[in-house]
């Protein structure tokens, strides 16, 4: 997917569109998604940077590595250095923009290159090492990963994931996506919606929605703590945040395991 990937650059955004559609359909094999899931919702559910911003950071790598000569000198002449900087880092680590004509010559490799170049902060731009470069490019550009969600085997964990997509097996999902009748539960003849399924139901055995509640208040400590004798569907779906990843990894192994007994296989 990265195979010279600066070279795309100024590539038709139809062309690209063929690459990002490749990347859309890992994430549906990675995450169990259902084919119609929003692509904004899986992207944000696998935290995977977009391919536009992995170009990006290959083209700048290049830069990085031409500026502190990793890469034969000559390269590096026809890249002109500002002369009008207002600090000698300034002008050590910023470019010229070459003048152009035509969008088409502002678009290609160079020229993008060195705008992208210049536009980065100072932190980033005037870091030495590559290593340091990248990781702070990705700490600042790339969205923040969440391992929670990969966490838990396959079958409950994608039934987790799909439930958080939207999209699920649920009747209220199905039904929003033209594929059931009715939007309603079979059992209750209300809307099985994700928070029915979890907290409402009357067609699981009430001791397996005990176990789920007991067990997860007693991870859900602090001032939030839900008094009542249900959970929050986002923090069913999403953990909760103020807990430290492994008492959040215990959550969703609760809840795995409630999704397991059901065998709704949402
Ligand atoms: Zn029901």
């Amino acid at each position: 997917m990265e195979y010279g990937g600066p070279l795309f650059i100024n590539q038709d955004k139809v062309d690209l569109e063929v690459l990002d559609k490749i990347q859309i359909e890992a994430m549906h094999i990675v995450t169990g998604a259902k084919r119609l899931t929003s692509h904004d919702l899986l992207k944000k559910d696998t935290c995977w940077p977009d391919l536009s911003m992995r170009r990006e950071l290959q083209e700048l790598s290049i830069l990085h590595k031409v500026i502190h000569k990793q890469y034969p000198p000559y390269l590096l002449n026809d890249l002109p250095y500002m002369s009008d900087g207002n600090s000698r880092l300034e002008r050590r680590f910023k470019f010229n923009t070459p003048p152009y004509n035509y969008a088409f010559y502002r678009d290609s490799v160079i020229p993008s290159m060195i705008a992208n170049w210049n536009k980065l902060p100072n932190d980033i731009r005037t870091n030495t090492s590559l290593k340091t470069f990248k990781y702070l490019f990705k700490e600042k550009f790339a969205p923040p990963k969440y391992p929670l969600y990969n966490c838990g085997s396959r079958l409950p964990q994608m039934s987790h994931t799909r439930i958080r997509l939207n999209f699920s097996n649920l009747n209220y999902h199905l039904f929003n996506h033209g594929l059931s009748d009715s939007p309603n539960c079979e059992n209750c003849n209300v809307p099985e919606t994700p928070i029915h399924y979890f907290m409402e139901c009357t067609k699981y055995p009430t001791n397996l929605r005990n176990e789920l509640i007991t067990k997860a208040k007693a991870i859900l400590t602090g001032p939030n703590r839900s008094d009542r004798n249900r959970i929050p569907l986002n923090t069913l779906l999403h953990g909760k945040k103020e807990l430290p990843y492994s008492e959040n990894v215990k959550l969703f192994e609760i809840i795995h395991s409630y999704i397991r007994k059901t065998g709704r296989n949402p």
